[in-house]
């Protein structure tokens, strides 16, 4: 079997797919982007394409190998999300070539059904507990929402109160039997989570994410040691090195995406990096249908697994294209009590919907993430 044809699809709201064909007729799918870049990464499939065509689709561990390291420069996010999105696709045609799930290939599941969780929105605290409310009746168990929106180097009073009573609400709703995880997105400097942590710690959020930028990773073991409340990290990092700062620095939750970290194959082994520190996976994945079964692939064959984002009906997306729109089926990603049982099927376990994919691509998309400025017009963290 050979690799003869790679397509690539920029679809709403601003994803991008990569499907790779082969001389057998079977038919690989992958989610190769970087949210805002995602033509950036279209030109790295293609140029890494040049290598793949012609060659072996099941030498998956060889190509990933050649693709990440047979450049002389290397890694970051463009590269190693185009290498994530054609590993997918790789792993994707091996379960079907050896008509297993990919899990199946990993050394089989270590669990039946993978939690998840929601994003709320919502910048008022009234809006947050009616968000949370929704997800509480449609059964979740975990929801998660930003701390703040941009934030002040030194925190003020009034940013510091802000953050607490949109934790609270969310709290006051969730009760102590569901989950709250809180994201910082970057937006904070070690000084301000430090003032912020111990407020928002009494109300027990299952992590604080981001709370540093990915380029302060040398002051995690700081904030590590100053906050109460477990920490997360990762969704801006692209391979097992990087995350071996944050893990020494005592990081509780890694979050590496399956799309930006190196693919299925990188992510397991940032999994298997993790276990001797006793930190637990928990992917990002504020992406399409693709990336999520990859993840969810990952969830169910790494012991080290805490919960899994998913991106159904969230606020990015504004009631634009939605994740369910690409898939045949939407029953792999139905929720039961907040969790997604496991999948049955070879590869990823999904039926991308072809047609829909390339009717969406005409229309295609040139998301960009928003620029903020601070009240003096000065650059802001998104
Ligand atoms: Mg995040």
């Amino acid at each position: 079997m050979k690799i003869s044809r790679i397509e690539t699809f920029l679809v709403p709201p601003r994803w991008l797919f990569c499907r790779v064909e082969t001389d057998e007729g079977l038919i690989g799918w992958g989610e190769p982007v970087v949210e805002g870049r995602a033509e950036v990464v279209r030109s790295a499939v293609e140029v890494l394409s040049e290598y793949l065509i012609g060659e072996d689709p099941l030498r998956i561990e060889q190509h990933w190998q050649v693709l990440t390291k047979g450049g002389f420069y290397r890694g970051g996010p463009v590269l190693s999300s185009a290498v994530a999105g054609l590993d997918q696709a790789l792993w994707d045609i091996a379960g079907q070539a050896y008509g297993a799930p990919v899990h199946a290939l990993l050394g089989g599941p270590v669990r039946d059904r993978v939690r998840v969780y929601s994003w709320v929105g919502g910048d008022d605290p009234n809006e947050i507990a009616e968000a949370v409310a929704a997800q509480v009746e449609a059964g979740m168990t975990a929801v998660k929402m930003n701390a703040s929106g941009q934030l002040s180097a030194i925190p003020t009073a009034a940013e510091v109160a802000n953050v607490v009573r949109r934790v609270a609400a969310a709290r006051e709703v969730l009760g102590d039997g569901r989950d709250v995880a809180i994201d910082f997105h970057g937006r904070a400097t070690a000084a301000g989570v430090r003032r912020i942590l111990p407020e928002i710690a009494p109300f027990h959020p299952l992590f604080v994410e981001e709370p540093l930028l990915p380029e302060q990773a040398h002051l995690l073991h700081d904030v590590v040691t100053a906050s109460p409340v477990p920490v997360a990290t990762g969704e801006r990092l692209f391979g097992r090195a990087e995350f071996l700062t944050p893990l020494q620095a005592g990081v509780a939750v890694l979050q590496p995406d399956l799309s930006h970290a190196g693919g299925i194959s990188e992510v397991r082994r940032i999994g298997a990096m993790a276990e001797p520190y006793g930190a637990v996976l928990a992917p990002h994945c504020p992406l399409g249908p693709i990336a999520l079964a990859a993840s969810l692939q990952i969830a169910f064959s790494t012991p080290n697994f805490l919960i899994q984002e998913q991106s159904i009906g969230m606020h990015y997306h504004d009631g634009g294209a939605e994740l369910l729109d690409y898939v045949v089926d939407p029953e792999p990603f139905r929720f039961v009590n907040g969790h997604i049982r496991r999948p049955e099927a070879p590869g990823l376990g999904i039926t991308v919907d072809e047609a829909a994919v390339r009717a969406a691509a005409r229309e295609g998309h040139a998301w960009r993430n928003p620029v903020w400025r601070h009240d003096d017009g000065s650059f802001a963290e998104w």
